[in-house]
Parts: C-alpha cells; sequence; structure tokens
C-alpha cells in the first residue's frame, strides 16, 4: 500500500521534483517498506523521534536514504538533528541559522538548508518574511557551515485552491526574486512547497520538493 502510493506520487513529479516521504509519527516499519518500494528521501519533524528512529532502523537503511529535518528546531536540541539529516529545510530564524553554522563549523559539516517563508494565512506559523530572506541573503557568503539552498513554506490550511494557489505564488515571486537578485548564488535553487492536500497545486509553481506524509503513511499512529 506504501510502495503503491509512492509509486503513484512519484509517478506524476516532473523530473526536477522530489518527493519528501514524512515519516513523523510513522513506525520504522512503515518507512522500511517505503525504502522497499524505492524511497530514498524521508522527512522528520521531531528531534527525540528521529533520534530514536536513527538508533531503530537497520543500517543498510540508513547508508542508503538522507533524511531532512522539516520541524521547529530548538538550538538545545541540535546535536539530536545535525547528525543525522541531510538538509534542515525549517530555518525560521537568524538565531537558528547562527547556531546551526557555528555547530557545523565545531564538527565539521557542511550543512544545506532551506529559509522557511510565512506565507500561510494562520498567525501563529513560524517563518521570515520577504524583506528578512532578503537581509539574509546578503550576508549568506559570510556562513561557511551552512549553504543556504532555498526556501519552504506551508501554504494556509484551508480547502480554498484559490488561496493556497496565491500563497505558491508568493514564495514563488520571492523565490525567483532572490535567484535574479543574487545570479552568482548557484546554491540557491530548491523551493520546498506542497504537502498531502496541495503538492498537486504546488507543482504548478514550481517546487523541487514535495513534503507529503499522510496521503503515503495514513493517520499518524507513532
Ligand atoms: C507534517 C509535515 C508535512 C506533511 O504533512 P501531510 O499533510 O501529512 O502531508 C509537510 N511539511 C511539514 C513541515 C510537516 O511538518
Amino acid at each position: 500500500m506504501i510502495g503503491e502510493i509512492i509509486k503513484e506520487i512519484t509517478s506524476e513529479l516532473p523530473s526536477g521534483t522530489r518527493l519528501v516521504a514524512v515519516s513523523k509519527f510513522h513506525p520504522c516499519e512503515a518507512i522500511i517498506e517505503a525504502w522497499q518500494a524505492g524511497q530514498k528521501l524521508f522527512g522528520e519533524n521531531r528531534p527525540q523521534e528521529l533520534e530514536k528512529k536513527m538508533k531503530e532502523l537497520p543500517e543498510e537503511l540508513l547508508k542508503d536514504v538522507s533524511f531532512h529535518f522539516l520541524g521547529h528546531l530548538q538550538t538545545n536540541k541540535l546535536k539530536m538533528v545535525l547528525p543525522y539529516v541531510s538538509m534542515v529545510q525549517s530555518i525560521d530564524t537568524v538565531h537558528l541559522l547562527d547556531e546551526v553554522n557555528k555547530w557545523c563549523l565545531k564538527n565539521g559539516k557542511v550543512m544545506d538548508v532551506l529559509l522557511e517563508m510565512h506565507i500561510g494565512a494562520e498567525e501563529t506559523k513560524q517563518g521570515f518574511y520577504e524583506e528578512e530572506i532578503l537581509d539574509v541573503m546578503f550576508n549568506a557568503d559570510k556562513y561557511r557551515g551552512v549553504r543556504i539552498c532555498g526556501l519552504m513554506g506551508m501554504a494556509s490550511h484551508t480547502d480554498d485552491e484559490e488561496a493556497v494557489a496565491a500563497d505558491f505564488q508568493r514564495i514563488k515571486n520571492h523565490f525567483d526574486y532572490i535567484k535574479d537578485t543574487f545570479p552568482e548564488n548557484k546554491d540557491f535553487k530548491e523551493l520546498s512547497i506542497g504537502m498531502s492536500e496541495d503538492y498537486k497545486i504546488a507543482l504548478n509553481y514550481g517546487a523541487t520538493f514535495i513534503r507529503v506524509g499522510s496521503k503515503i503513511f495514513g493517520p499518524r499512529v507513532y
């Protein structure tokens, strides 16, 4: 079942778009099943859960797949996350960016990161605003421990497809603006938009990553 859904989703993706299978709240068996169906990229959003899974998953799987971190990350939990992931998609403050950079310099790593942009209607949702992203990008060269690879965003949680499309249009516009403003920055090329309910819309707005959880793994059981 998990494998069939993954194949169905990936068969619809343009060549520049990758599926992040979001395995949060699902047990290791679900990750193993997805891997056996060919899935190589997973997303987790809680440090404790990620760390626990890293200890439980078979070594053979861990050598063959990558994990991205997608959730809110407190700076006192970096060591539970950064050793295990190839990308942090949810950098939402300059403080967090600075701390990830410092941790990587100390530990001899360079981490790929995305800046989370605030696009949805929900007032509590974290993320940078357009001007803040521009400010960060003016200083991108000073970070030696991170590569800023693009933007991540979550659209408004609504059935209104036009509202969702407008959110994606906004982040796509800013993504293009940053690329045009810093043409020498070759790292900045990823746009992570679209989840179970709205990834088909996100494909119309240049998603390079879609992050799909419940559509693949079902309701959360972990
Ligand atoms: C949980 C989560 C997803 C996946 O959500 P679904 O609606 O289950 O597909 C995507 N992105 C982030 C940041 C998440 O936390």
